[in-house]
Order: structure tokens, then sequence, then C-alpha cells
């Protein structure tokens, strides 16, 4: 009669305590799984969708909704009438146009015509800021109507 063979041949593969029975398999501490690892019972399944509930705060994705601002040229937002033609709406005619331009003698011409003087310039002299468009009003007129839509004035 034989004893009873041992109860792990070739030496046990893991330290066995007192009763005989194998120590409890070591999980991981909780955490998120590495690649590949299931999950183990009691922790919540990790089923590859980032933290968070879609609509929440903090809810993070891989596709970012992108907001596509279109940018509007400035100069219908700024409607400032100098030398150049201006894009408006006429008051008139309520028409959106793009104002038309010409030249017309101001105060700022006058006053030119006037330091020409008391520098001793001549009578012709005196005359050419009313030949120069730079001394010059700006009168924006709307080429539907030809209702004069604003006037810009140098001085
Ligand atoms: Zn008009």
């Amino acid at each position: 009669m034989s004893g009873p063979p041992p109860p792990y041949p070739g030496g046990p593969a893991y330290p066995v305590d007192n009763k005989g029975v194998p120590p409890p398999v070591q999980y991981p501490p909780p955490g998120p799984p590495p690649p590949g690892y299931p999950a183990h019972p009691g922790y919540p399944q990790q089923t590859g969708q980032p933290y968070g509930v879609p609509g929440q705060p903090g809810y993070t994705q891989g596709q970012t909704s992108t907001t596509v601002v279109v940018q509007q040229p400035t100069i219908a937002v700024v409607q400032q009438f100098r030398e150049a033609p201006v894009q408006t709406q006429c008051p008139h005619c309520a028409a959106q146009i793009v104002t038309a331009t010409h030249y017309d003698n101001g105060t700022f011409t006058w006053v030119i015509c006037l330091i020409l003087c008391l520098v001793g310039c001549d009578f012709f002299c005196c005359l050419i800021p009313f030949c120069v468009d730079g001394c010059k009003d700006v009168i924006h007129t709307c080429p539907n109507c030809k209702a004069m839509v604003a006037r810009w004035s140098r001085m």
C-alpha cells in the first residue's frame, strides 16, 4: 500500500497555504485595464467608449464639432464715406448700390484758397484748390436714382 501521491507532482507551481487552497487570482488594481486585458468581474465593463456620457460636460470624443465662421467683408459693416465708393443701401430707393463719387467745392477748398492768398500767391494760384480733387469734398450719389447719399467733407 503506497501512500497518497503528492498533490502536485513536481512540486507546487505556486505557494500553497496550510489548507491547500491556491491563493486567489490577483486582479490588477482598479483602473483602466491595459489593452487586451479582459475586464474582471466587479469592474465596470469597458466598452471602448470614452469616459463620460454624451451630452454631459466633460464628455470628450475623438471628433470634435467644428464651427465654421464665415468672415464677412468689413466694407459693408463699416460704412465710412470717404473718397472711395462705398457699398451701401440707398436711403432713397432702398437698393443695394455702390455709390458713385464726384468732387465738389467745400469748406476745405475755400480755406486752402484763403491760405494761398495770405501767403502772397496771385489770383490764379488761389484757384488751384478748385482744380485739385484732393482739396474738394466728395459727394456720394446713388447710381440708381441719382440722389445724393452722403457728402464727405475734409474738415
Ligand atoms: Zn437710390
